[in-house]
């Protein structure tokens, strides 16, 4: 027999994970779509009476969102610069109604390569949270993401939050996502940019890239040609020569592969130039 629980603490929903196996149900708007029309044949574990689980939290070492926390709470929390990027993407899923219900936990979950999260998460260096009954795990976002649709979720476990290093948590970033029309869509490319910058000298930067690879993918090739450039429009030149040998984009409906590559470029400029606010038609 199928069961439906909705646990109000941690504990408890832990020690049912712990007994039997269950579909676990956040926002529910990658689960339905998933679920089509079929009959239910799982358990349903509900983890919308988790209150512990949403909201943003900062403790000494890191930036800490709980795996329930929506892409509204999001845009809403008062956060560094950084997360900019990861803010402008939660205003790319779907649409406001989305948004209200739908979680970062989720979308990392789901293991989409189209996944608008993922990319700026990786930016940040995030951790995904993992607990069982017993044990806890700390895992960087590409540790977690094994594939399309395949995570290292264990039987038993469920993310608990999402955590960001503060050390990751400087600079400023954005976000650009190229769909086939500007609004509620599936993106053909997508891009963070993370860039530190000290007396006019990018000291770091952290570039990612999704829907042209199965995982969203950093780009060190051009972060490593963005190093040490002064902050101008030559930045827009290093890009176009760098290589971006990680990116393995399919064609689809939504796009070739040809054109996804020089597209996804095309808005690595963007995103990057976006992030030190300088003007990207200036750079055409
Ligand atoms: C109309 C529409 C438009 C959309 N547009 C976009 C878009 O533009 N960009 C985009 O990236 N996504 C989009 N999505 C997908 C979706 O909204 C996001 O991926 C969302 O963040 C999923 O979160 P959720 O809380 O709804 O997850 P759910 O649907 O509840 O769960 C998704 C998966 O993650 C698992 N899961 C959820 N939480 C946990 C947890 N804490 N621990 C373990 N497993 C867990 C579930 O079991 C399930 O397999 C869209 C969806 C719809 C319906």
């Amino acid at each position: 027999m199928i069961r439906y629980a909705k646990p109000t603490t941690v504990d408890e929903a832990l020690a049912l994970l712990g007994e039997a196996s269950w579909r676990i149900f956040a926002g529910g708007t990658d689960f339905y779509p998933a679920q089509g029309a079929r009959p239910f044949r799982d358990s349903v574990l509900d983890i919308n009476g988790l209150a512990a689980l949403r909201g943003i939290a900062e403790t000494g070492a890191h930036w800490v969102i709980g795996a329930r926390t929506t892409w509204t709470d999001l845009v809403r929390h008062p956060l560094p610069a950084a997360f900019d990027a990861l803010k402008q993407a939660a205003r790319e899923v779907g649409s406001v109604q989305i948004q209200n219900v739908a979680s970062i936990a989720g979308n990392l979950c789901n293991a989409s390569p189209a996944a608008d999260g993922v990319p700026a998460l990786l930016v940040l260096d995030a951790e995904v949270e993992l607990r069982s009954a017993a044990t806890v795990r700390h895992l960087p976002v590409p540790e977690f993401i094994l594939g399309n649709r395949r995570t290292e979720l264990r039987p038993g476990e469920m993310v608990t939050a999402i955590r960001v290093p503060k050390n990751a948590a400087t600079g400023t970033s954005a976000f650009v996502k190229l769909g086939a029309r500007r609004y509620l869509v599936i993106s053909i490319a997508m891009v963070a940019a993370r860039l530190v910058i000290e007396n006019g000298i990018v000291s770091d930067a952290a570039v990612a890239v999704g829907s042209c690879s199965a995982v969203a993918k950093r780009l060190s090739g051009v972060e490593a040609a963005l190093r040490g450039l002064p902050v101008d429009h030559a930045l827009a030149a290093a890009i176009q020569s760098a290589p971006i040998d990680e990116l393995s984009p399919i064609g689809d409906v939504r796009g070739s592969a040809e054109y996804r590559i020089d597209a996804a470029r095309e808005i690595v400029v963007r995103a990057v130039l976006g992030a030190v606010a300088l003007d990207d038609k200036a750079a055409a």
